[in-house]
Formats: C-alpha cells, structure tokens, sequence
C-alpha cells in the first residue's frame, strides 16, 4: 500500500505560524521532502528517526520524484514549502507529477494550508490587502519577463494593491525598479509601499515607505513587496487600504 503523500507550508518562519494541520502531518510522517533552507526551519525533534531527502533550489523535480518513490515504498511522506504550499510553492509540481506518471489513482494526496508570505507581510505592514489585490512574482526563472511586464502593467491599469513575490535575486536586480516607475505612472508619489523582509524570523526587518520615497535596494530574495493602491494611505506607520466603511456608514 502506498503511503499518503502531504505537501505542507511551513508559514512564513515562526514555528507559532505553522498550521497545526500541517504540524500533525509532519509529526505523523515517515518520510520529509524538502529544500534545504526550508528543513532547516522544522523543529530537529519532528525530524527525527524519518527517512528526511533534501537537495537545493532548482532541484524541485529530484526532490518531487524522490517524496513519490518514498510514498509508493509506503511511507507516509511530507513534502514542506514555505507559507503555503500552492502558492509559488510544491503543491502544484507534486500534482502534475502524479497526473504524468499516471500516479493520481494510486497515491493520496492532500494538500494543506499554510500561512503565506502575502500574509505575513500584510499584516506586518498594517491591513493593505483590505480590497483588491493582485500577486506577482518577478521571478522569470519559469515566467518569460514580458508576461510578469504585461502582468504588472495591467495591474496597475486597474487599480490593484500589489504585492511582489521574488522580486530580486543576483541574477535580476533591475525588475523591482521597473515595476515601481510603472506604478508611479499612475499613482501618486504618496502611494504606500511596504518592504517586509524575513517576517516572523529572527531578522525580520519592515519598512513602509512611498512610491516617491522607496528605494528598490531595500528588497532582496528573502523580501515581500506592496504597493498600494490609489486609496491606499499611510496610518500612522502603517498602511492602510480603506475598504470604505466610512465614506458608506459615515
Ligand atoms: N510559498 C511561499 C512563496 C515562496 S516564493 C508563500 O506562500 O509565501 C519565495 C518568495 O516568497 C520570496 O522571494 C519572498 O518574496 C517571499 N517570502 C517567503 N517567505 C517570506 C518571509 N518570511 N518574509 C518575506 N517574504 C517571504
């Protein structure tokens, strides 16, 4: 009998951010899958005496193919991303890996909420999700950059918070700054932007600036980004996207 295979998010960092579904399959498990950045957030005791695989970024194939050998040798596997699983996370590779190897019959999946960065970030920085919102990864590993270009122009057409997903790495440092002018020619340089890094780890760091104050240097590989939208303003030090409960209820 194959193994159940779970694919988790650990949350943003804090082991108080973990889901405690997520928690009782990785205590239940035989089997752990994972990035190595990302196993080394698991508490050691809920690792111990499992059969643990992990390997580093860009080798999300090896380590899908390995979390499915383990569960079809029967051991109840876990697969961990960070915040949540099915955003920019494993869930959606450890899926279509199932459905191409015929598999979707044969091994159980569950996929399990965790909390995303997105989250994290909006609650550090104050309530700027409060209306709608669109997320974007400047990541063009997997993503040709015109797509992300046309994505976030369209996003500021119409009138989104947004929130920025990868938005620098070594390789490409010049898109964060791209998307911030693009947002500056329809929103005002009062806008808010929020710089979360690390949140809800030890060297967590938040900055709220605005879109004529920022700098883009501010962001790295560990950081989420939004901006604000046309209502969106400054509360104190927080970021506040009024929903519109006072222009309504006065
Ligand atoms: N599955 C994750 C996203 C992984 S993509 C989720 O649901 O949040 C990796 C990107 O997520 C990073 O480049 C960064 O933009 C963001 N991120 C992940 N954890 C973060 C944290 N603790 N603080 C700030 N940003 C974070």
């Amino acid at each position: 009998m194959p193994g159940r295979l779970s694919v988790i998010g650990l949350g943003p960092g804090s082991t108080a951010l973990l889901a405690p579904m997520a928690l009782s399959c990785l205590a239940q498990a035989g089997a752990v899958v994972g990035y190595d950045r990302y196993m080394e957030m698991v508490d050691p005791d809920l690792l111990q005496g499992k059969t643990l695989f992990s390997s580093p970024m860009k080798k999300e194939m090896e380590r899908t193919a390995k979390a499915v050998e383990f569960a079809l040798a029967g051991l109840d596997t876990v697969v961990v991303s960070s915040g949540d699983s099915g955003i920019y996370g494993m869930a959606g590779l450890v899926l279509e890996f199932l459905e191409r190897e015929g598999l979707l019959d044969t091994v159980d999946l569950e996929i399990v909420p965790g909390i995303p960065a997105l989250c994290a970030a909006a609650a550090l920085l104050g309530a700027p999700l409060m209306h709608d919102f669109a997320s974007i990864s400047l990541s063009d590993l997997l993503t040709p950059l015109p797509t992300i270009m046309k994505r976030i122009r369209c996003a500021v057409e119409g009138d989104f918070v947004i929130v920025l997903y990868n938005p620098k790495s070594r390789k490409r440092d010049s898109y964060l700054g791209q998307a911030l002018a693009m947002a500056a020619e329809h929103r005002g340089p009062d806008t808010p932007v929020g710089f979360v890094r690390n949140a809800y780890r030890p060297d967590q760091d938040v900055r709220v600036a605005t879109l004529g104050s920022c700098d883009p240097e501010w962001a790295d590989m560990l950081t989420t980004v939004v901006i604000g939208n046309s209502a969106s303003r400054l509360a104190g030090n927080k970021i506040l996207t009024p929903r519109g409960y006072f222009e309504k209820y006065g």
